[in-house]
């Protein structure tokens, strides 16, 4: 299918309506070559009431929304589309918050969980890695809330970068939260993040040998006698993303965020970085659409609890 969407808010409100529209535009994308009943592999269907669409050979049901991460929802997709399009259409996003305000929602809560539905359709399954020049390194998120988790929960969290290089700048990044800065998570990381053969360039950590023999070219650059600090200027892009990142969870979230969530928004701030140049907010709004229906649904309770760093999918299988 032809990449097809809204360019402008006024297209957006005369195509995204009425919930029949939002119910087709996301057939499309979820099926590309038309529907197919899964019972019987009849093609005809038609739309009923509550986001299903019955097949006319098999008078079969099927659930549009089922394993997307609209599956039993209780908003209408208007709603969802309209989500999507604030999220996709301010440079640093929209914090649960103002989504709750613009939507009119009943709650703080239906927003934020909102948000991190479409956090984790930012993330493309299987997308592909890096590759090229690579830089990668930690920085240390500090000022996260301690909520619930209480002790054990010291506000800080640690992320190693990937960065991409572009010529002088930054190509495209991967970003995780690891639980430490020991070998078996930064080499874990370097797996998921980049293509092997690639050139991994880090500074003088320890934990960072080794990465030969998992296929990459290692370059080491280090300053004699000083320590992690001195890396901005060995390591520019993996810094220049550090600090754009601080100033982003500080600025959209104000920091109201607890280590079990920043993945999520790790998410975000990667989509949004690796589409800074794409000027079409229709497309980005298309692209999150897309993976919505490809990403499994994710039950509130599964998010509240966050997500362990080992289990986070760009360390996962889908990476
Ligand atoms: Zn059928």
């Amino acid at each position: 299918m032809l990449e097809d969407y809204p360019k402008t808010m006024l297209e957006f409100d005369h195509r995204f309506g009425r919930e029949a529209q939002c119910l087709e535009y996301l057939c499309a994308l979820r099926w590309p070559q038309g529907v197919a009943c899964p019972r019987c592999g009849g093609r005809k269907v038609w739309p009923m009431k509550g986001g299903r669409l019955l097949c006319s050979n098999c008078r079969h049901q099927i659930r549009v929304m089922a394993g997307t991460i609209f599956q039993d929802t209780h908003q209408p997709l208007r709603v969802w589309f309209h989500a999507i399009w604030q999220l996709t259409g301010q440079k640093y996003g929209a914090s649960a918050l103002g989504l709750q305000r613009i939507l009119g929602l009943g709650s703080y809560q239906t927003a934020w969980t909102m948000l991190h539905k479409l956090r984790r359709a930012m993330v493309r399954p299987g997308r592909d890695r890096l590759t090229g020049r690579v830089e990668v390194d930690e920085t240390q998120i500090g000022g996260l809330t301690r909520g619930r988790k209480g002790r054990g929960n010291p506000g800080k969290a640690l992320v190693i970068i990937a960065a991409q290089e572009e010529g002088k700048g930054v190509g495209r990044i991967r970003l995780a939260r690891i639980p430490d800065g020991s070998a078996q998570h930064l080499h874990a990381f370097v797996l998921s993040a980049i293509e092997l053969k690639s050139q991994v360039h880090t500074d003088g950590w320890k934990p960072y040998q080794g990465l030969e023999a998992l296929g990459y070219e290692h370059q080491i650059s280090k300053l004699k006698g000083q320590g992690k600090e001195a890396a901005t200027e060995l390591l520019p892009r993996v810094h220049l993303v550090a600090s754009l990142l601080k100033r982003w969870l500080l600025g959209t979230h104000q920091g109201a965020i607890s280590p079990e969530h920043l993945d999520y928004y790790l998410d975000e701030f990667t989509f949004r970085f690796n589409r800074r140049k794409s000027a079409s907010r229709g497309k980005l709004f298309y692209r999150v659409v897309q993976q919505a229906t490809q990403v499994p649904p994710a039950p509130y309770k599964l998010i509240v609890g966050g997500n362990p760093a080992a289990n986070h999918t760009p360390l996962g299988s889908v990476a």
